[in-house]
């Protein structure tokens, strides 16, 4: 039945699906990060994901707490960047819902939002650059665009975006993140850092519009 919105508890059952679809996505994130960067993108996002899996396992106090706690056990787990920037986008995301009763497609673009603004006061890197900004910035922009529709429709709008941004990103040249000693060599492929992005939105669309 595709949902609307989400209680804290469904938003847990979402931000598990998330936590499996990463960990199974390992090989393919390794496999992006070998292409330009250091390969350890994919275990460390692993790793992160087994301790939001274990860090929600005893039920979650509130929607806000169901994200910041997925962000907290992203920094305390992974270590180097992309702990510190993948935990900020859930932790700000997750404080912007503060006091919220359900998540809705307004609590998406709220939490997009907060993500992304303290991804980008982490990272210093903007839209262009050859980052996981370019999946997570068009998500962004779609997300404020569909805040008023049931949470499944619009869903499954930003993650089409990102989608969309993650393919972009193949053209690009790294200016910033794992790929910028790289140059020109860096067109061709997306960033790794933008296909986790893809690989979260699907998963969270795919879980409210089942
Ligand atoms: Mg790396």
């Amino acid at each position: 039945m595709p949902k609307s919105s989400l209680n804290k508890d469904e938003v847990k059952a979402m931000l598990l699906l998330v936590a499996d679809r990463i960990i199974a996505a390992e090989p393919m994130l390794s496999e992006a990060d070998r292409n330009l960067g250091d390969g350890d993108h994919g275990l460390g996002m692993e790793r992160g994901m087994n301790a939001v899996k274990e860090k929600l396992a005893p039920g979650v106090e509130s929607v806000e707490k169901a994200f910041s706690a997925t962000g907290m056990a992203m920094m305390s787990s992974m270590g180097g960047a992309s702990g510190a920037i993948f935990g900020t986008l859930w932790r700000n995301g997750g404080k912007a819902l503060a006091g919220r009763e359900s998540f809705d497609a307004q609590g998406l673009a709220d939490l997009i939002k907060a993500g992304l603004e303290g991804v980008m006061a982490r990272g210093g890197a903007k839209p262009g650059d050859k980052t996981m900004i370019d999946a997570l910035h068009p998500a962004m922009l779609k997300a404020q665009e569909v805040a008023g529709q049931p949470l499944n429709e619009a869903l499954t709008a930003v993650a089409a975006a990102a989608e969309a941004g993650r393919e972009a990103s193949k053209a690009m040249i790294a200016t910033m993140g794992r790929a910028k000693t790289l140059g020109e060599q860096s067109i061709g492929h997306p960033d790794a850092g933008a296909c986790s992005v893809v690989v979260i939105f699907d998963a969270m669309r795919d879980y409210v519009c089942a």
